[in-house]
């Protein structure tokens, strides 16, 4: 299989790997003392896990797992909302699968539509447009959520909707930014970071300049990855060579798929669907400057908080985490999944807790999955 095969080589594997452990003594990093290295998406999280390369990789390598999951990081007051909308007379709620089982203080949107609401998976916000367009009597709202990587494709719809002059579609917009989350947790004194490997998908979309404060401004390395075991390793290369030689760069290990200057089609349709939020809410984060979108006043009767008066458009509203839930550590790098008392115990992927458990991009769901259960169960 071409672009795959040769990206999961064990001799090429082997051979990076020796490198990697070569540069991690030039630089005298060890397990008491290792080298911080976030990798920001939880696409490289779990590819991280599904490989074994944080058990191949040296123990003066600690991987520190960001907040590059946007079901993760979304506040339960969002998922609050989405239950709202969707469980009001004539709406067709649809969503992407990853977020069925998320909790919100009353409920997940599956159980909401256990209880009755018309909640409906789809793979697009165009198959939500088309459902629009097949039920001119329904409302159907789309929940747009996700980085820089799925923000175009709901950009896109909302303009078809608007060429098709559309009055029944409408999107709750939770399309959120990378850079700015970033920046927080580097100006966060608390946090611990020698450099970064940086998200392959939401690049492919930006390009590779908007990190460029990372390198210039806090004196980090960042190189931007595929998601290949034999990507990740050249990467973590790639950052330990930088910290070795006392570099702060912005560099591409993933340039067959991301251009310098990203996607100039998606780039003109977010600039022209979506503006800037003052400020955003974070789960673990808290509110972070400009991290947010919202949709245009131009397009504003396809904005689902205009038409329903709610979320940002009816004020803040501030939701407590359940308690003894640690989401906000674990996603800011601050614990790893098996300190929260709740892993394997109160929280499942059955019966979740927060949704680091349930998104494919989760931390907690990547150490469940490969170890953390077999773990809690021989601890058991
Ligand atoms: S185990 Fe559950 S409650 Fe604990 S951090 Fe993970 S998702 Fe949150």
């Amino acid at each position: 299989m071409r672009y795959v095969e040769e990206f999961r080589d064990p001799k090429a594997a082997k051979v990076l790997l020796a490198e990697i452990e070569k540069v991690t003594n030039e630089i005298g990093a060890t397990k008491e003392k290792p080298v911080h290295i976030m990798e920001i998406c939880g696409g490289h999280t779990h590819a991280i896990f599904r490989y074994g390369l944080d058990r191949l990789t040296p123990e003066g390598i600690e991987f520190i797992h960001g907040p590059g999951c946007p079901v993760c990081v979304l506040p339960m007051s969002r998922v609050d909302e989405c239950v709202e909308i969707a469980e009001l007379e004539n709406v067709i709620f649809t969503t992407f699968g990853d977020a069925m089982r998320v909790p919100g203080t009353r409920k997940s949107l599956l159980q909401a539509k256990a209880d009755g609401a018309d909640i409906r998976m789809v793979y697009s916000p165009l198959d939500a447009l088309e459902l629009a367009r097949r039920n001119p009597d329904r409302e159907v709202v789309f929940f747009g959520l996700g980085f820089e990587t799925t923000t175009p494709s709901t950009a896109l719809s909302i303009q078809q909707a608007a060429r098709e002059g559309l009055n029944n579609f409408s999107i709750f917009c939770n399309h959120i930014t990378v850079p700015e989350p970033i920046k927080a947790l580097l100006d966060d004194p608390h946090m611990v970071l020698d450099g970064f490997v940086g998200p392959g998908h939401v690049s492919m979309v930006i390009g590779v300049h908007p990190y460029d404060f990372i390198a210039e401004d806090y004196g980090k390395p960042l190189v931007v990855a595929g998601f290949e075991p034999l990507d990740l390793l050249q990467s973590v290369l790639m950052v330990l060579r930088q910290i070795r030689d006392g570099r702060a760069e912005i560099e591409n290990q993933y340039a067959r798929i991301v251009p310098e200057h990203g996607n100039p089609v998606s780039i003109a349709a977010m600039a022209d669907v979506y503006q800037r939020r003052p400020s955003f809410e974070w789960r673990g984060l808290g509110e972070i400057d400009a991290s947010g979108l919202r949709i245009r006043d131009q397009y504003k009767a396809f904005d689902a908080e205009e038409k329903f008066g709610i979320g940002y458009a009816a004020g803040p509203r501030n939701v407590q985490e359940p308690e003894g839930c640690e989401c906000g550590a674990v996603m800011t790098g601050r614990i790893k999944p098996t300190a929260c008392p709740q892993f394997g115990k109160g929280c499942t992927p059955e019966m979740p807790l927060g949704a680091l458990m349930v998104s494919s991009e989760g931390a907690c769901a990547a150490y469940w999955q490969y170890g953390g259960r077999r773990a809690v169960e021989a601890a058991e």
